[in-house]
């Protein structure tokens, strides 16, 4: 079922959660296991993050160079078959626009479409320092509105070369929102209206940026509907387990820790800041709730134990 009939059809707010794929030569088991563990919280969808190359290079012996491009985190679309083949839960692949041709996206797009899962993200991606060459006949959506042209023409039955009779692809297409806009932006409003023309190229919904105060988010979607957005848009939602996340999720998401939350787990032991980070995203959840939203979707990195505390408190105050 497409992610926008799911959101339609629920009754009340939906929990989602995204995982990321083991990196290159580990093993699928732990993020199975992850995903078992969701299996009793009833996930109505779960998103798969994709990874594109790195570039890092060699110091040889001789004092040259050598530049390796390797891919940390292959196998998005493998797992989302395989956790969608054992779970029976839609699964949201999610398809970057850096380090991928129009070509691949493309073939990509195919394979998805015969596996059965209609329901894609599509990213822009992060620049690390792999650009791919633009061969003769080969290209690179630049933008996610790009990639979200190029899969809403598919959907029309229009692939990259002419073909005749070329059956139509059906997927639900999401975004990326930023309630603290994207950091390449010059301000809100400019990256609100990139938003817009996601969506008016064809994008279903949107999921957003994690953050920490519910107040942005709230301004974000009030600003969004100003301008004219009507899709479905999701709250994103991490929760902070450690101190070093006071620097490093700020710094790597581009997204404010609010004083007071900071204040409280510079204040705390290192073993109590877990419980200080599902405190606070229990309280957002809670307004978000009473906001009626139409699902809250969780970031999940290297372990579901903490959003499973929350969904878990959640489930017994309803
Ligand atoms: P875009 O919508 O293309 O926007 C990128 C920037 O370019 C914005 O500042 C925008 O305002 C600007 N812009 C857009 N069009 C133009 C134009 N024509 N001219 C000039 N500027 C323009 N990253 C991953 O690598 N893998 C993942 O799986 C992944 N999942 C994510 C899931 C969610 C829900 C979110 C919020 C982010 C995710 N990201 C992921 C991160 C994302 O790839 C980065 O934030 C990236 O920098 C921007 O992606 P985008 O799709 O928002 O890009």
């Amino acid at each position: 079922m497409k992610i926008v009939e799911l959101l339609d059809r629920a009754s009340e707010t939906l929990i989602s959660y995204e995982i990321i794929p083991p990196k290159r030569g580990g093993s699928v088991a732990q993020i199975m296991e992850i995903v078992a563990s969701l299996m009793e919280f009833e996930p109505p969808f779960i998103d798969v993050t994709s990874h594109s190359a790195q570039v890092y290079y060699e110091e040889m012996p001789d004092g040259t160079w050598r530049r390796h491009v390797k891919r940390k985190r292959p196998g998005t679309l493998g797992l989302c078959a395989a956790i969608k083949g054992r779970f029976g839960v839609e699964t949201v692949p999610h398809l970057l626009c850096r380090g991928f041709t129009r070509e691949e996206t493309e073939d990509a797009l195919i394979e998805l479409n015969y596996l059965g899962i209609h329901n894609v993200m599509a990213l822009r991606g992060d620049d690390n320092g792999f650009n791919k060459p633009v061969l003769f006949n080969r290209s690179r959506n630049e933008y996610a509105i790009d990639l979200v042209h190029q899969i809403a023409e598919m959907n029309r039955g229009r692939y990259l070369e002419e073909l005749i009779d070329a059956a139509p692809t059906d997927f639900c297409i999401g975004v990326a929102g930023y309630p603290e806009k994207h950091f390449e932006a010059p301000n809100l409003m400019w990256d609100i209206l990139n938003l817009k023309r996601k969506v008016d190229a064809g994008a279903h919904y949107v999921t957003t940026q994690m953050f920490f105060d519910n107040r942005a988010f709230f301004h974000f979607v009030e600003r969004c509907r100003d301008v004219g957005i009507t899709v479905p848009i999701i709250p994103g939602l991490k929760i902070l387990t450690s101190k070093k996340q006071l620097q490093t999720l700020p710094s790597r998401f581009h997204v404010e820790v609010p004083e007071a939350l900071a204040a409280e787990v510079e204040a705390a032991r290192d073993e109590q800041v877990p419980e200080i980070g599902i405190e606070w995203a229990l309280r957002q959840c809670e307004e978000l709730l009473n906001a009626q939203v139409p699902c809250i979707h969780f970031y999940i990195m290297q372990t579901a134990a903490h959003v499973k505390r929350v969904v878990g408190a959640l489930r017994k105050m309803a």
